[in-house]
């Protein structure tokens, strides 16, 4: 036994998994001796979930594909539309990201870097 003083019924939080923290899994039954059981579906479910996050998926979609996963026997559309979702706000996100790089350029032609701390554009234009 660890010396946290948690009780077998309620580990302290400390010892759950990212993932059991954030609701995403439920947490592995516990043998006798308090060791946590990992069955097959558990690390599967793990292996989704690290994949998910790999491709910059929210906690939420994830949370959602995972619902979608238990039900195996439905049509898989809602799944597609959530990629399609995903994928939007990425490319929006791009263009956010390229209206700063070029609002970035903007501000670095203000100064061609031979004047002094207090003539510099760039600092002028951000005053
Ligand atoms: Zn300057």
């Amino acid at each position: 036994m660890s010396g946290c003083g948690c009780s077998k019924e309620t580990p302290c939080e400390d010892k759950k998994s990212q993932q059991e923290k954030e609701g995403l899994i439920p947490e592995p039954e516990r043998t006798e001796g308090n060791y946590r059981l990992y069955d097959v579906g558990y690390v599967e479910r793990i292996k989704f979930i690290l994949n998910c996050r790999t491709l910059n998926m929210s906690l939420n979609e994830i949370r959602q594909l995972l619902t979608y996963k238990d039900k195996p026997e439905k049509n898989c559309s809602d799944v597609n539309e959530l990629i399609d979702l995903h994928v939007s706000a990425i490319r929006e996100n791009i263009i956010k990201q390229q209206k700063l790089i070029e609002q970035l350029s903007d501000l670095r032609g203000t100064c061609d870097g031979l004047c002094t701390i207090d003539q510099c554009g760039v600092l002028k234009n951000l005053a």
